[in-house]
């Protein structure tokens, strides 16, 4: 028997999850003075920006779920305009930041200082360490130079060209400053990661952790058009890399004392199933009880527009022409991730780094070779394959840097190792048809484990418990269409105006009240809280244009 409907009190605004940029718009919202009400189908906000308890026989283990590795953030005013850390927000920095053990015993360990990270990288070869010092002066001045881009809707022309500051300026000059910069500035950003590489550095020990930190976009560095993904270890030099003491959950948990202080309103286990349309405008949402909430102003989704359009607003409201470009213009490969989380006795021993500290665990740890060995982990995910013969990963023993997150003397693990969606060939069984089971997911990850103890090998005789969350559950945990971390791909193709599609990039859609933000908006996925604060922007813009316009 259907359950009888019921309405409940109005608010202004209604967003349908509490991730991290559901939380930050709210956050902007409620200081502008409006009354926001956050929709969460999880016992827990956050979405991708957790941490759990999540293994019962490891009591006292706190695992980031998803994100750890926070960088994009630094680049926005978010943390100081909604002044977080009076909230309980404090960042650890990470220095060393990355580090790739190779079995030959040679090792790269990336400082935050280039100097240091030059004389790293100069036992191995001086050429190599001099362009990696070019190479990351450039990188860092193209970020500089885009970045005023990311902290303003991307049709908003006058709010970006505020965004520049002088210094963003001079950079916009030394990337793009002449007819010819410009052009080579154009070619990088649609060529490859690994043709870039190619072009800068001869040995695989600078070649093989660019590669993998580039893909970490989610595709193979041969893919044109992914370059934005070099970014990733030029951002870790400057500003550089951290993560909130307490793990990714304690900038979520400042957003909740924020939010719910501003008096918004967070219910969580509330999954909403149906966005209510009155006349082309938007008024209001019905969750899986059949409860119904209403909004005045606006329903903000924090999801992508795919799981908006295709699975909660009715068929009938949407022309079919961008419902149909939504469904099949829009982009989600095959590549996701299979979660390892480890409760460790004791740090593991990387037989690559004989010193006397800890120094290289405290910031991102890769398994990548080579760049064929990082190709082949992408490209194989994509096409239904599970690259876990020779595998490739990337860990952090986030303990070494918070000792708040395990026992005491004792640490946690966090492994990322790229896999598909659906296994080919096996379409129709497993978890949602995926051919992910709970002894295949086991399989893997002791595969991966397997190749983890090749560098370290008292690592297998150290794990107290694990965690393997396969992509099929990741999907379901987090809701997005194939496990997609980014909620849709981060290719050129669907970037800043193209995000998610053209005549929906401005946070804005065809119906009335009914806006978008989170990961599948400009700028894109990974912690940031642009798309929250930007979409905040367009909605309170809104409010104040006479024709709502
Ligand atoms: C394994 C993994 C590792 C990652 N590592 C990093 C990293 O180290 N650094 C980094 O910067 N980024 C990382 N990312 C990416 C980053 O975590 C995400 O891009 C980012 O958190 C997305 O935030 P969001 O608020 O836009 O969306 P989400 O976090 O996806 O939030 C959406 C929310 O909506 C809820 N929801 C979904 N459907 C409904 C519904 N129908 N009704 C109500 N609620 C609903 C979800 O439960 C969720 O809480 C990682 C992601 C994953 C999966």
């Amino acid at each position: 028997m259907s359950q009888p409907i019921t309405v409940t009190n109005s608010y202004d605004v209604i967003i349908i999850g509490a991730g991290h940029n559901g939380l930050v718009c709210a956050a902007y919202l409620l200081k502008a003075g409006y009354s926001v009400l956050l929709l969460e189908k999880r016992p827990v906000p956050g979405g991708a920006a957790t941490t759990e308890e999540a293994i019962p026989e490891a009591p006292g283990f706190k695992f980031n779920l998803c994100a750890i590795d926070h960088e994009f953030i630094f680049h926005t005013p978010v943390i100081e305009e909604l002044e977080l850390g009076k909230y309980g927000l404090e960042y650890l920095h990470c220095d060393p930041h990355t580090f790739c053990p190779h079995l030959d015993g040679k090792y790269f360990l990336a400082h935050k200082s280039v100097e240091k990270t030059h004389a790293a990288i100069a036992q191995y070869s001086i050429k190599d360490a001099d362009r990696y010092v070019e190479f990351i002066d450039y990188w860092s001045k193209l970020m500089s130079a885009v970045t005023p881009f990311f902290n303003a809707p991307p049709q908003s022309v006058l709010d970006i060209a505020g965004n520049y500051s002088k210094q963003n300026l001079m950079d916009v000059f030394k990337v793009a400053g002449s007819k010819n910069k410009l052009l080579d500035f154009i070619r990088n950003m649609i060529t490859s990661p690994e043709d870039l590489i190619n072009e800068y550095f001869d040995t695989e020990i600078v070649k093989a952790p660019l590669a993998r930190l580039a893909a970490e976009i989610g595709a193979p560095p041969s893919q044109k058009g992914i370059t934005a993904g070099l970014m990733m270890l030029a951002m870790r030099h400057y500003p550089g890399m951290a993560r909130p003491q307490g793990g990714t959950g304690a900038l979520t948990q400042a957003l909740v004392k924020l939010v719910t202080s501003l008096g918004g309103k967070i219910l969580t286990e509330q999954m909403v199933k149906e966005v209510l349309i009155d006349n082309n405008k938007a008024v209001g949402v019905r969750v899986n009880n059949n409860q119904e909430y209403r909004a005045t102003k606006g329903i903000i989704s924090n999801i992508d527009v795919q799981r908006l359009f295709l699975q909660l607003v009715p068929e009938k409201a949407v022309d079919y022409k961008l419902r149909n470009r939504v469904e099949r213009r829009i982009v989600n490969n095959n590549e996701t991730i299979l979660k390892i989380d480890c409760a460790l006795s004791e740090l593991p021993n990387f037989k690559a780094y004989d010193q006397d500290n800890v120094d290289h665990l405290i910031g991102t740890i890769l398994i990548a070779d080579s760049v064929a060995h990082v190709e082949q982990a992408h490209s194989l995910a994509n096409m239904g394959q599970i690259p876990d013969s020779n595998p490739s990963m990337y860990l952090d023993i986030p303990s070494v840097l918070d000792p708040t997150l395990a026992p005491e003397g004792k640490h946690t693990l966090w492994i990322e190792f790229f896999a598909p969606y659906q296994i080919a060939s096996k379409e129709g069984t497993g978890l949602n048809g995926t051919g992910w089971t709970e002894d295949l997911k086991n399989s893997v990850a002791d595969n991966v484990l397997n190749k983890l103890n090749e560098y370290a090998p008292n690592l297998k005789d150290s794990i107290i418990a694990r965690r393997v969350e396969s992509p099929a559950e990741l999907g379901e945990r987090l809701g997005s269409y194939k496990g997609n971390y980014y909620h849709l791909d981060m290719t050129l193709d669907q970037m800043i105006f193209l995000r998610p599609l053209p005549e929906i990039a401005n946070y804005t859609t065809p119906i009335k009240n009914l806006y978008l933000t989170g990961a599948g908006t400009h700028p894109g996925g990974s912690i940031s809280g642009m798309p929250g604060r930007n979409c905040a922007q367009i909605f309170l813009k809104k409010q104040k244009s006479f024709f709502g316009i």
